[in-house]
């Protein structure tokens, strides 16, 4: 086994970075979910690794091997597409075996890895069955099995379940989850979608115009964004971010904000900062008909049910200079709520993380003003 590194990769077109001085190590033996918008880079970044395109600048190593310059064939790599590639007209058994005939293997070696990959990829029912009369979920289920039995040392995965028709991405996701839990390979996994990344990840690498900007394992990625970025990336909806004022000096600073009743100790956060931003996940924000403790007299505007029975609830602070903002609650709060008027909401501080004016994350502790400071 062994780890894909990139070093400084850059890949221009024209004036546009498309990867932008990329350093970063894919741990060997895991899945590493590639995640961000539409045109951030993930795509270009994949296929310089796999030498279907070619670096502007930099270099890319399997392990201690520099493979820069090696064609895609000698770089012993699987990959799977956004669209199945198959070998229309003949069985998915065949599918998956013709690639091992070109392989010094012994039949037995290669009935047995053939046997393993439609077992892993639950393909044994539709073995026999000539692939043109499947549908697009089971032939991508091919694609990745046929990549599977070659047992290459890396597989990198272009967005799999993209192009699969709705009924098939459920069933091809649960597919692919037991599958990168049993492999040892190290495995790149290109996806724009964070629910997709967040099932399958063992780290989620965000990347942001060219950039990675983080890189962390799903759960702290979503708890701790690095900056405003991955908190209003990730999340549905992402972050609600809100102005608010940092006072005082290193070790006796105090944040205001129209939804805190009053100040509240930050610890740990140094510099200059003064203008700074609150961000609060909306499924962390409280409700409540009556007063919580912290909580601020708010209005509620509307309120929808989501699906799953959570309620949207459009919210109005006093005082709140980009004023509006969304709390996503559970089905018994939110039946309790009214659809519009007069009700409390509460941050709670240790859900609360505070961005610089750059927008990078301040490594702070947030506590009621006149409790203890455990931190220190
Ligand atoms: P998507 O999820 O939409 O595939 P992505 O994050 O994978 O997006 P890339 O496909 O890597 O992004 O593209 C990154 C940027 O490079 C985009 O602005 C894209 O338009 C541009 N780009 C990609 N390939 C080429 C090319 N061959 N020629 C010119 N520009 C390109």
């Amino acid at each position: 086994m062994a780890d894909i590194r990139v070093e400084h990769l850059t890949k221009t077109f024209g004036a546009l970075r498309a990867v932008d001085d990329v350093s970063f190590a894919f741990p060997s033996g895991k899945v590493t979910c590639l995640l961000g918008p539409s045109g951030c880079g993930k795509t270009t970044l994949m296929r310089i690794i796999a030498g279907l395109e070619a670096q502007t600048a930099g270099a890319v190593y399997f392990g201690d091997h520099d493979v820069s310059r090696l064609s895609p064939s000698k770089r012993n790599i699987g990959m799977v597409f956004q669209y199945p590639v198959v070998y229309r007209g003949i069985s998915v058994y065949r599918n998956i075996e013709l690639p091992l005939q070109s392989m010094k293997l012994s039949r037995s070696e290669r009935i047995r890895r053939v046997d393993e990959a439609i077992y892993l990829m639950g393909l044994t029912a539709s073995a026999a069955q000539d692939v043109s009369k499947l549908d697009n979920g089971t032939r991508q289920k091919v694609a990745v099995a046929r990549e599977v039995a070659r047992q290459p040392q890396f597989i990198l995965f272009d967005e799999p379940i993209t192009n699969v028709d709705a009924a098939s991405k459920l069933q091809l996701k649960r597919s692919l989850k037991e599958l990168t839990r049993s492999l040892s390979q190290t495995i790149i996994y290109v996806t724009h979608d964070q629910t997709e990344a967040m099932t399958l990840a063992d780290q989620i690498a965000l990347m942001e115009e060219g950039k990675i900007v983080q890189c962390a394992p799903p759960r702290e990625l979503y708890n701790h964004p690095a900056d405003r970025f991955g908190g209003w990336f990730l999340g549905n909806p992402g972050m609600v971010f809100f102005t608010a004022a940092l006072s005082g000096t290193d070790g006796a600073r105090a944040l205001a904000s129209p939804l805190f009743p009053a100040p509240i100790a930050v610890s740990g956060a140094t510099g200059e900062a003064s203008d700074v931003t609150i961000g609060i996940r909306p499924e962390h924000i409280r409700l409540s008909a009556d007063p919580l403790p912290g909580s601020v007299p708010a209005q509620v505007d509307r309120k929808t049910v989501q699906i799953g029975g959570q309620y949207l609830v459009a919210l109005t602070v006093d005082g709140l200079a980009n004023h509006g903002f969304k709390a996503k609650v559970a089905p018994s709060v939110g039946e309790r709520l009214p659809a519009s008027g007069p009700v409390h909401v509460a941050l709670p501080l240790d859900q609360v993380s505070l961005f610089d004016a750059a927008g990078n994350r301040i490594a702070a502790t947030l506590r009621p003003a006149g409790a203890p400071n455990r931190a220190q």
